[in-house]
């Protein structure tokens, strides 16, 4: 029986897996690294926690008999897409990398592009007072180091510290829709926004406001994936690549 690891934390990791559960002969893990306390799980079977570098991964995919490996990692997530890449070459499982495609600036934005969190806190000052951070909670510490900017930060779960002390933290779980956009930049009177490119349309709304209110945006530049990883841009192009697509459901041979 064919059996796919999707490796996620995303929703197209989770989508993936609605798609694939329950089709015939097919057995399907999904892994998540366990960071969210109470995490939205997909359908089909899911295992927490990592798995003890690349090598840990490649005993896994041997141990599990797995025959394709997705990668539907968060695009930031650059460790477990290295160790996906090294342990599919050492078993020679099929890898695929789900990475929805990055945003593209449209008429009106204002974006600085730099290429680390370091480099976004030392571009702050100069664009703003007062700057919602998105770029999830691992990263605050980097903007330990901002003066003169008030700082919100929004994320899931509780920021560990050492935290900047300028800062106001906004618990909150996306996808957020323009009117939450709206609110979060009035009330906290936001004039400069922070992303990663993580690309896709549930986050894209803050990127909409600070159109609409003229509010410049730094955004991290995405780390390149491992050489030769082929990649898909959505959970259709991975059905297609596993021959299930629309055309192509029916029962399921062998890889
Ligand atoms: P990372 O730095 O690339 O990975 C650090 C370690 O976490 C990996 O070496 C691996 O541990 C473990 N790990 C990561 N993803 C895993 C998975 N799906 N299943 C099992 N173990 C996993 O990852 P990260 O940036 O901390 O992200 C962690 C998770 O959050 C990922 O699943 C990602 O999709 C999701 N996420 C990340 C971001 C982001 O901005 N980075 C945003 C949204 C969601 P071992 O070496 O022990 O195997």
């Amino acid at each position: 029986m064919r059996h796919i690891l999707i490796l996620g934390g995303t929703t197209e990791g989770r989508r993936l897996a609605e798609e694939l559960a329950g089709l015939p002969g097919l057995r399907v893990t999904s892994s998540l690294a366990g960071r969210v306390s109470a995490p939205r799980l997909p359908p089909g079977e899911v295992r927490v926690g990592g798995f003890g570098g690349a090598a840990g991964l490649a005993d896994w995919l041997r141990e599990h008999r797995v025959t394709t490996l997705v990668d539907a990692t968060h695009p930031f997530a650059r460790v477990i897409s290295r160790n996906a890449a090294q342990a599919a070459a050492e078993t020679g499982v099929r890898l695929l990398a789900l990475r929805r495609p990055g945003w593209q600036p449209v008429p009106g934005d204002r974006w600085h592009l730099v290429d680390s969190l370091e480099q976004a806190a030392d571009a702050l000052p100069a664009l703003g007072r007062r700057a919602l951070l998105t770029t999830g909670r691992q990263g605050l510490a980097a903007f330990a180091r901002v003066e003169g900017v008030h700082l919100v930060a929004r994320s899931v779960e509780p920021p560990d510290p050492p935290l900047p002390a300028d800062l106001t933290v906004l618990l909150s779980r996306g996808p957020f829709q323009l009117q939450d956009e709206r609110a979060v930049f009035r009330e906290h009177r936001i004039d400069v926004l922070v992303t990663k490119d993580s690309g896709g349309a549930a986050t894209a709304p803050k990127l909409a406001v600070a159109r609409e209110l003229a509010v410049p945006v730094v955004i991290v530049r995405r780390p390149a994936l491992p050489d030769g990883v082929p990649i898909v841009p959505d959970v259709a192009g991975v059905l297609g690549e596993l021959g299930l697509g629309c055309d192509s459901v029916g029962p399921v041979g062998p890889e």
